[in-house]
């Protein structure tokens, strides 16, 4: 065994991730088809119910983590929903469930929402992270732990050479 396959992931590490995430039973995101995520451990810079469970795993090493929704995306807020009247969508929007849709608003900061729920003058607009509310299930590999860099650590995210 080699000195990279002993080392396990830590603080400021550079971590590259395989993952496969399941929603409900079906499959709504994988490296698969992009490759692994890189991020710096410790950061933040992926959900915290993930980033806990990576602590201590080697290169090969591979897990299956459930991530409930406090821990993940948040819990579904009741709040974050918006009756909007039909009259206000330009017609080349399809006013239908699951529809997802980015709204800016007078400071031009964009947000994203799903159509909830079409009604007869008014549509129903969620606001929440579609993840939101949801028990999220990862099936991770670490492929890569590496320390980051000075400058990595100064800019927080990870440099391609
Ligand atoms: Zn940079």
């Amino acid at each position: 065994m080699s000195d990279q396959e002993k080392r396990v992931v830590g603080d400021n590490d550079v971590v590259s991730l395989e993952y496969t995430l399941t929603v409900d039973g079906e499959v709504v995101d994988s490296s698969e088809g992009h490759g692994p995520i890189e991020y710096i451990q410790g950061k933040g810079q992926i959900i915290p119910g993930l980033e806990k469970e990576v602590y201590g795993m080697a290169v090969g090493e591979s897990k299956e983590v459930v991530v409930s929704p406090a821990e993940g995306y948040g819990e579904e807020n009741p709040e974050a929903f918006v009756e909007v009247p039909k009259s206000e969508f330009p017609p080349e929007i399809p006013l239908e469930v699951g529809t997802p849709l980015q709204l800016r608003d007078q400071q031009g900061q964009v947000f994203d929402a799903t159509i909830a729920e079409v009604k007869e003058n008014t549509v129903l607009l969620n606001f929440n992270h579609p993840l939101a509310g949801k028990t999220l299930t990862f099936q991770i590999k670490v492929v890569g732990v590496r320390p980051a860099t000075q400058e990595e650590l100064d800019h927080g995210h990870v440099h391609h050479h």
